[in-house]
């Protein structure tokens, strides 16, 4: 259900479901795809203050991901949000982005062509009738290769183009493009837009000095008009037919859109529209003479430039509020995010690395140490007759102990230490740029740090407590092929040698040591 014919306020509040599935994810493309998704449903639901912070969290999170076509729509969106706000110069600039993404990755289609629309909107919003026209018209080129059978986007691409022509003063481009639009208003079912048709053609009529048609289309859009009182957009063409009869002298006419236009200039709240509808009201009062009612309108009038300069103010109060909030919430949710992400690098019960998280710091390790000429060391854990505690004081227990050994082992932790947990109860400490000594007496502190803990063991022949084994070795790396896991390995063997030698002791693997009569003896016990 979350087409665009659905109710928004179900879109909304199932999106916000998945956007806390998404927030939990920690993903952030898709936390991106369902703010933006979240800003075309307050967009349809009229909530531009919602339309505005969750666009710009869309952005946000898109920006770095790879998908163009989204990060586009995530700037048409926050272009769409800008220009509610009236702030026209930043609603061109996203606008302008989205646009430039889309033509440098050739994304065409429908988001294209709204882009194109957009930004002529602006732009003649701003009075550059020249780039509305150069955007409008391949709007409309476009839109008739990709989807020639949709009448309705057809005409009202057709509409905005003949718009700014006739600002443009290009009256005979007008007419023509609203010549070939005929087809379209003919077949078309929505009546605001014929009426608009009916309009502009008149208004163009005019411009050519063709009375006869342009009166001719002026009865038919009153005609329309009358059964739709709320169609906003057509006034602002209204008034201006108004003014070009009163010029034409046909005052019965005139009367006729007057009599229109007063009704919706006073069922309509927007301020913007009050005071074009007003102003030519004031205009027709005062041209038939009619002073009374001209002075009331032109109080009216200064009523409303007061009001507008206060709501401009508002605007910019509130623009300013909407974007303190949205970049309070993009920092908590970035703060969720390294949590999560944190989370998933970590073994849930110890707090230590994980394997992959071992796996991917200990290659870093390697890469590093390759370049500097380093030695990567490695520290391997074993409790000692772990089984047996479990099965004399319990499992729960037994995790206590675990966490005991994962705590001893986080206080060495530093940027170039690192602790994972291994195996059930067994931990690998890895470090970087340590000497031997360095590396070995991280392993006698965790040893005697357990020692001084006193944690029962009765099933453990030494001191009926628990101890631990550990391997240590110290590895020159002299290439990148050596891996974090043939280090462990390495250490495993020492461990296994501690196992042998009775438990409870440390040593250290060091291949070139030698006894006095000169034979290989590479395990060194570490006293601790
Ligand atoms: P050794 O002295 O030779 O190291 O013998 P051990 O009993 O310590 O070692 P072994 O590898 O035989 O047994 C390890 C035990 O650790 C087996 C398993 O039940 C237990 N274990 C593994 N993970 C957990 C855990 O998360 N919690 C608890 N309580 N026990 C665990
Ligand atoms: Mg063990």
């Amino acid at each position: 259900y979350l087409d665009n014919s659905s109710d928004p306020k179900i879109q909304i509040r199932e999106l916000k479901k998945l956007l806390k599935q998404a927030q939990d994810s920690g993903n952030i493309y898709y936390i991106g795809c369902v703010f933006q998704m979240l800003g075309a449903a307050y967009k349809m639901s009229g909530d531009n203050k919602n339309l505005f912070t969750s666009s710009i969290k869309a952005l946000s999170f898109l920006k770095n991901t790879d998908d163009h076509k989204m990060i586009a729509n995530a700037y048409t969106t926050l272009g769409v949000a800008y220009f509610d706000q009236e702030n026209y110069q930043l609603a061109l600039a996203n606008y302008d982005k989205a646009y430039e993404i889309m033509r440098k990755h050739r994304i065409k289609g429908l988001s294209r062509i709204i882009v194109m629309n957009n930004l002529a909107t602006v732009y003649s919003s701003l009075g550059d009738y020249k780039s509305g026209i150069y955007y409008l018209t391949e709007c409309l080129e476009q839109a008739k290769k990709e989807s020639p059978d949709d009448g309705t986007e057809l005409l009202a691409f057709s509409l905005n183009l003949a718009d700014c022509l006739l600002c443009d003063h290009e009256t005979e481009k007008a007419a023509k493009v609203l010549e070939e639009a005929l087809v379209w208003a003919a077949d078309e079912p929505v009546k605001a837009y014929v009426c608009d048709h009916h309009l502009k053609y008149a208004i163009a009529w005019f411009g050519l000095d063709n009375k006869k048609e342009g009166n001719k289309h002026v009865d038919a859009a009153v005609k329309l008009a009358a059964d739709m009182p709320d169609a906003y957009w057509v006034y602002e063409d209204f008034s201006k037919i108004a003014r070009i009869l009163m010029e034409n002298g046909d005052m019965e006419r005139a009367d006729k859109v007057i009599g229109l236009i007063s009704g919706y200039g006073d069922r309509n709240c927007q301020t913007m529209d009050r005071l074009l509808v007003y102003s030519t009201l004031a205009g027709y009062h005062k041209a038939v003479g009619d002073l009374d009612r001209a002075v009331e309108y032109y109080e009216q009038l200064e009523e409303l430039y007061k009001e507008r300069t206060n709501e401009l103010k508002q605007i910019q109060l509130d623009i300013h509020k909407s974007m303190k909030e949205a970049d309070a919430s993009i920092n908590r949710l970035n703060r969720i995010i390294e949590e999560s992400e944190e989370c998933a690098r970590r073994d849930p019960m110890t707090r230590l690395l994980n394997r992959s998280a071992m796996l991917r710091i200990g290659g870093e390790f390697i890469e590093n140490a390759s370049r500097k000429k380093e030695k990567v060391g490695a520290i391997f854990i074993d409790i000692d007759f772990f089984k047996e505690c479990n099965d004399t004081y319990g499992h729960a227990k037994g995790d206590e102990i675990i966490k005991e050994v994962a705590y001893a082992c986080q206080m060495e932790e530093t940027d170039n230490i690192h602790f994972a947990r291994y195996g059930g109860d067994e931990f690998l400490g890895f470090t970087k740029g340590l000497d031997d000594n360095a590396v070995t007496d991280i392993a006698r502190r965790i040893c005697a740090r357990i020692r001084q803990l006193n944690i029962p063991n009765i099933k453990n022949p030494n001191s009926r407590r628990v101890t631990l084994s550990v391997g240590v070795v110290n590895v020159l790396i002299t290439d990148k092929t050596d891996t974090i896991i043939q280090i462990a390995n390495y250490a495993d063997k020492a461990v296994y040698y501690a196992k042998k030698a009775g438990k409870n002791c440390i040593y250290l693997l060091d291949y070139g040591r030698t006894n006095a009569e000169g034979a290989d003896d590479p395990f060194v016990n570490i006293p601790f």
